[in-house]
């Protein structure tokens, strides 16, 4: 079994569990706006982490920020620690274990180099999932570099998209042709390019046809989702939003799924408040948890999939292709890990 899983507080937590119920159930989370919010207080998070331990459900934070991001939130206490991590929008995974690994070094993350119980061990058989995608950074960012060229010189996206997409690297064209040039990964990001855009409407249409243009042109994994801070910074006259596009080997499920998988849960509970949760919550779990504060942009892109569940989505919880969705009210004052909270204690309260 691989090593980093076999040691983890993760799969002990999970074996407690088995002991105490027939039923075992493990949390996956987005990070920011599902368990943490930015703007609250801590208060709920704790409570919802205090209630984990309790059950002993383990949890994973799949989240879109950076390693070095994440164990700096973690070391300071903001983010809660998790029992496993995967960062990068899904393209690594790391579990944490209480006694230093054997491992060889670069494997294992100490957050907190006071404490000699908390360390990260990277799952190097994810790595190699991520690795068998053939996932090509090269190839894909010539191939960006050639659709930006004719998109800002054919006609033909200019008819698609009416106006200017402003397509631009999140990088900057400078170090992705240093890159090509046989420079070093920029930031380090391996497993990810990604652009900004601007759309000119409030709808997801032309998003969604760049992502479905990048797609097919390159064979890829597509995630577009909004620019969220910049958007709420936009008063109500502003039509133009911001977008963030991200070229992926993989879907945030996909972590999840491998999780599951070795975890052998019965149930796997998934949370997310934002477009870039959308994969996640409709390819993986079995209880599928929106959380209050969610974006529009999420309850489209349920919408898109169960067009007859539109007036379910209002009402709490539903069931749709076997699997149980908790979607919180929109005028609900729970908001993040208190929507969580409440849809886990239901749970509970049924499954017994
Ligand atoms: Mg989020």
């Amino acid at each position: 079994m691989e090593r980093a899983y076999a040691g983890s507080q993760y799969k002990k937590m999970v074996a407690t569990q088995c002991r105490q119920r027939s039923r075992s159930i493990v949390l996956a989370s987005d990070l920011d706006n599902t368990l943490v919010i930015s703007w609250g207080n801590r208060v709920s998070s704790q409570e919802l982490m205090r209630f984990l331990k309790e059950k002993s459900i383990p949890l994973l934070i799949v989240t879109g920020i950076d390693i070095k991001q994440i164990l700096s939130r973690i070391s300071t206490g903001e983010v809660p620690l998790p029992q496993a991590f995967s960062s990068d929008v899904g393209t690594n995974l790391y579990f944490l274990h209480t006694t230093k690994p054997h491992s060889s070094e670069e494997s294992i993350s100490s957050v907190l180099p006071s404490d000699e119980t908390v360390w990260f061990v990277r799952d190097r058989l994810f790595d190699r999932v991520i690795r068998e995608t053939g996932y090509n950074r090269r190839r894909l960012v010539k191939e960006c570099l050639q659709i930006i060229q004719e998109y800002s010189e054919q006609d033909q996206y200019k008819e698609q998209f009416e106006d200017r997409l402003d397509l631009v690297f999140q990088t900057s064209l400078e170090e992705e042709k240093n890159f090509l040039n046989g420079g070093d990964v920029p930031r380090g990001w391996d497993w990810k390019i990604s652009f900004w855009f601007f759309d000119n409407t409030r709808t997801l249409e032309k998003a969604a046809r760049l992502a479905k243009t990048i797609r097919g042109r390159l064979g890829q994994e597509v995630v577009v989702c909004e620019e969220k801070n910049y958007n709420s910074r936009l008063g109500p006259e502003d039509r133009r939003r911001k977008y963030n596009l991200d070229l992926l080997p993989v879907t945030k499920a996909v972590v999840v799924n491998y999780v599951a998988l070795l975890s052998k849960a019965r149930t796997v509970a998934v949370a997310g408040d934002s477009g870039n949760d959308a994969e996640m919550l409709l390819d993986s779990g079995d209880l599928k948890i929106v959380v209050g504060g969610y974006t529009q942009e999420l309850i489209d892109r349920i919408k898109i999939a169960f067009p007859s569940k539109d007036s379910a989505l209002e009402n709490g919880w539903f069931e749709a292709n076997k699997r149980t969705w908790y979607v919180e009210r929109r005028l609900s004052r729970r908001r993040g890990p208190q929507s969580i909270l409440n849809a886990l204690k239901q749970y509970f309260s049924t499954a017994g």
